[in-house]
């Protein structure tokens, strides 16, 4: 068997509310679906949600990387030759995640449709009784968050994540209203996405640290791993790396310095499921618990960031929330209040709908000769 066609999709997904975020302020989401077919018929969905501030990847670029350097690639390739596949990628092109990641996910999706089988039940089986999913919290005006907070734990959400990283004095106020506004029995995570400093980020965690925060994400900019290295000796509180881990030479360094408690993997920086197995075996290996997080995805990246998540034990927490936030989806992702459900259709297990898809396309093309 061998994968015959790609198709690549440059879509915008509309948002319920804009997502904002300390560096970047989103109307729609834009997107890049791909849909890679064998020369049995069996079709697999992908997705790259390229994130600019994070790995240097636009919309765009991600477009005509996947159209000219990596779709080319896989043509009359076993789709099971995940390895063979990666090295190929790494060979032709350094970095580009995201790109990578739709091809990746798509692969995984065709694996699972060929073998019958969830993408969980290839990658570990089902390491969780259940996947809870949080609601996550733009930034706006204290009392706002604080409000919106509130609905979402009236809704049934026992984990609330919110964004900061604006102003340090302002977010610590943030932090407050949402703690109050919320009791003390629902979790509570923040993220300040790069936007402070060293400085800040030791005054917000010890002007907050009442309010029982379960850890600080990605307090300071991406590469100052000494700065986060040092915020974690000294505050009381765990800090988790998001931004500044994409990849296993990272999180190799951020073991040895000893810089974070937590990890937040994306298959749109590791490079999809293949890459981040192993980003969640070297954490394993350094007591360093994962999150599987995601860039606001559609229902495809939602599922494959959610079948990684359910076959890791080490993997503890999710971030599978994209369909939330969109007014509508490409497929359905169902949550039973908080907890994600998993079909048992193989696969990322869910319907993709290909009138919707082309009716949110901008610019499409199809690729089916090898390089
Ligand atoms: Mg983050």
């Amino acid at each position: 068997m061998k994968i015959k066609k790609v198709e690549v999709f440059a879509a915008r997904l509309l948002l319920k509310e804009p997502f904002v975020i300390s560096y970047v302020h989103l109307d729609d989401m834009p997107t890049i679906f791909v849909r890679v077919e064998t020369d049995e018929g069996t079709v697999g969905w992908g997705e790259a949600v390229p994130d600019q501030n994070v790995t240097g990847e636009t919309w765009e670029s991600t477009y005509h990387v996947i159209k000219h350097e990596l779709a080319p690639l896989i043509i009359n390739e076993d789709p099971f030759a995940i390895d063979y596949i990666h090295q190929k990628f790494s060979h032709k092109i350094n970095g580009v995640p995201s790109a990578k990641a739709a091809l990746d996910i798509a692969i995984y999706d065709l694996m699972g449709k060929i073998t019958g089988q969830p993408v969980y039940q290839l990658i570990g089986g089902k390491a969780h009784k259940e996947l809870q999913v949080p609601r996550v919290i733009s930034i706006k005006d204290p009392q706002e968050m604080a409000e919106d907070a509130r609905s979402f734990v009236e809704a049934g959400f026992r984990n609330i994540k919110m964004k900061v990283g604006t102003n340090a004095d302002i977010d610590i106020e943030r932090i407050k209203a949402v703690r109050n506004a919320i009791g003390n029995t629902i979790q509570l995570r923040v993220d300040a996405n790069q936007g402070w400093n060293r400085i800040e980020a030791l005054k917000v965690i010890r002007e907050t640290s009442e309010c029982h925060v379960d850890w600080y994400e990605q307090p300071v900019k991406a590469h100052d791993i000494r700065a986060l290295k040092e915020i974690r000796s000294v505050a009381n509180h765990k800090v988790m790396i998001d931004e500044g881990v994409h990849n296993i030479y990272d999180l190799v360094n951020v073991i040895e310095m000893r810089a974070a408690d937590m990890l937040n993997i994306k298959l749109m920086k590791s490079g999809g499921i293949y890459p981040a197995l192993a980003l969640a075996s070297l954490a394993e290996a350094a007591d360093m618990p994962c999150q599987v997080g995601s860039m606001v995805e559609s229902a495809i990246g939602t599922m494959a960031g959610a079948h990684l998540a359910m076959s890791k034990n080490i993997i503890q927490t999710n971030e599978m929330v994209g369909p939330l936030m969109f007014i509508k989806d490409v497929a359905k992702v169902h949550y039973n209040r908080d907890v994600i459900q998993f079909s048992n259709n193989p696969g990322l297990g869910i319907d993709v709908d290909e009138a919707y898809v082309n009716e949110i396309t901008r610019f499409s093309c199809e690729i089916n000769k090898p390089v």
